[in-house]
């Protein structure tokens, strides 16, 4: 495969991002842990997620695809196997993740994790924005950065 290097005009190697934005419908359910201060979580529920996730490629050699850093269609088949899914049971099928509550802090490691492994060698991700309950101003966020 050939290497390929991006450098601006005055000859430059820079690294180039691009961010992949989607909406995710889940249901989920907590359990009764004591940094809960309302037990509303313990109860069956679901949420809109917005997932935005930036995707990083090396300016020297690391950029395996002509002219594009990723292929967006790829990181959204990974998002979209949560897609009206029940989290808890999703967690379940991932190691390290099988006791772990369904938090969104939880389900932002575990995106970065799973995006992570279908990329290509020098892309990496490096930001994570999870909005738990996507309501404009009432949502819960967790961002995540390399
Ligand atoms: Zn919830």
């Amino acid at each position: 495969m050939r290497k390929r290097e991006s450098r601006t005009a005055g000859g430059e190697v820079v690294k180039m991002m691009v961010t992949v934005v989607d909406f995710l419908e889940c249901a989920h359910q907590l359990p009764d842990m004591p940094w809960l201060t309302t037990k509303k979580c313990c109860n069956l529920h679901g949420h809109t997620y917005k997932v935005e996730m930036d995707i990083e490629a090396e300016g020297r050699g690391g950029i395996e695809m002509e002219d594009i850093v990723v292929d967006f269609g790829r990181v959204k088949e990974v998002l979209r196997r949560f897609d009206h899914r029940y989290l808890n049971d999703e967690f379940k099928k991932v190691k390290n993740y099988e006791s772990r509550p369904t938090t969104a802090e939880n389900f932002a490691t575990l995106l970065w994790q799973e995006v992570q492994e279908i990329l290509p060698a020098g892309t990496f991700v490096v930001g994570v924005r999870v909005w738990e309950g996507f309501k404009g101003d009432q949502s819960n966020l967790v961002t995540l950065s390399y």
